[in-house]
């Protein structure tokens, strides 16, 4: 099984991904944690291309190209292989991540977005996609970055509030779109509530 956990910065994917397989293997599971960008050797070593942050910006394309590299040595290196031998694969980001920071919010076009998704994905869809959705204030808060919260006098606060809703946006779009796949949790309240809402979700898909 392949679950992939999406949503924005703060909304606690990292967190309830390590709560989730720690309940996981408590019942016997087999599981697997990775994440994107990154998860297998080489997409580690793009990662760290694509967020040190390179002395001249990258461009779009050439950015989406190297998330796109990285997914897709991180698919045939570890995904494809775990979930073939029966693990339960817990990958915190995947291809939404793409088609809303490249694309819906992005500087590319979605149907180009959409075809390195095709190519790279390579029939490997999650079985489940939990997209944790978060009010961006809060999410900011809980990230820390507290200057988009406190009194957006400037203008650059008020886009990092701008930019997170828009994100939020276009997940909200995803789940609306392919509910078979993406169930919304969400992520506001406790941790313990927040992982209660997952495991709801994931008993209901380990029962099917
Ligand atoms: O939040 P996380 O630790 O997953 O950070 C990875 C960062 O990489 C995100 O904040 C996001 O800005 C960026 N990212 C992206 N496009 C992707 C995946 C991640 O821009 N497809």
């Amino acid at each position: 099984l392949f679950i992939t956990f999406e949503g924005g910065e703060g909304a606690g994917k990292s967190t309830q991904i390590r709560r989730l397989a720690d309940l996981l293997r408590g019942k016997g599971h087999d599981v697997v944690v990775t994440r994107e960008p990154g998860g297998s050797p080489g997409a580690e070593a793009v990662r760290h291309v694509l967020l040190s942050g390179a002395a001249e910006p990258l461009g779009p394309r050439m950015e989406a190209l190297l998330f796109a590299a990285a997914r897709s040595d991180h698919v045939e290196q570890v995904i494809r292989p775990a979930v073939e031998r029966g693990a339960i694969v817990l990958c915190d980001r995947f291809l939404d991540s793409s088609r809303v920071y490249q694309g819906a919010t992005g500087d590319l076009d979605p149907a180009f977005v959409s075809v390195l998704e095709r190519i790279v994905v390579n029939g490997m869809m999650p079985d489940l996609t939990l997209i944790l959705d978060l009010d961006p204030v809060e999410g900011l808060r809980r990230a820390g970055e507290r200057r988009g919260v406190e009194a957006a006098a400037d203008r650059f606060e008020k886009e990092t509030v701008a930019i997170h809703a828009r994100r939020r946006e276009a997940f909200l779009d995803i789940a609306m779109r392919e509910p078979d796949r993406c169930v919304l949790i969400n992520a506001g309240g406790t941790e313990d509530e927040v992982a209660d809402r997952i495991k709801a979700s994931v008993e209901r898909l380990l029962s099917d």
